[in-house]
């Protein structure tokens, strides 16, 4: 379910100290610490799935759930106008933290980073 090396495991046991946006028993939504525009938070699965690569058939609901979930955060966090989702997979993807999640970027342009 965990992996203990994994920081974003810990904040979701919550030995690293988050700002948190959503919970439920699956899902977690995050502020990302290094913005890359005004609205940035991250929403992961709870259990440790390390990349995009690694889901499997029986994830499709909670992936699902995590779609249907981010068009209602970003418009919580004032997004109505459109938002950027992003998933950044393996090396070659740019992934910094492998514990699967979802970036979700919005807010007035211009942006502090084109990239995440
Ligand atoms: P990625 O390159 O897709 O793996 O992105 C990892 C993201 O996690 C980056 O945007 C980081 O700023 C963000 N991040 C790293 N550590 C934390 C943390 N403790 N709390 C919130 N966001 C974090
Ligand atoms: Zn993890």
């Amino acid at each position: 379910m965990h992996d203990p090396n994994c920081i974003f495991c810990k904040i979701i046991q919550g030995t690293i100290p988050s700002k948190k946006l959503y919970e439920d028993d699956d899902v977690l939504g995050v502020f990302d610490i290094n913005p890359a525009s005004p609205v940035h938070f991250l929403l992961l699965p709870k259990r440790h799935i390390p990349t995009l690569q690694h889901v499997k058939e029986g994830d499709s609901s909670l992936l699902g759930k995590m779609l249907v979930l981010i068009p209602q955060l970003a418009e919580q966090q004032g997004c109505g106008d459109g938002f950027k989702t992003v998933i950044n997979t393996g090396p070659n993807g740019g992934q910094e933290v492998y514990h699967l999640h979802i970036h979700v970027l919005g807010g007035p342009r211009p942006w502090k980073r084109a990239t995440i």
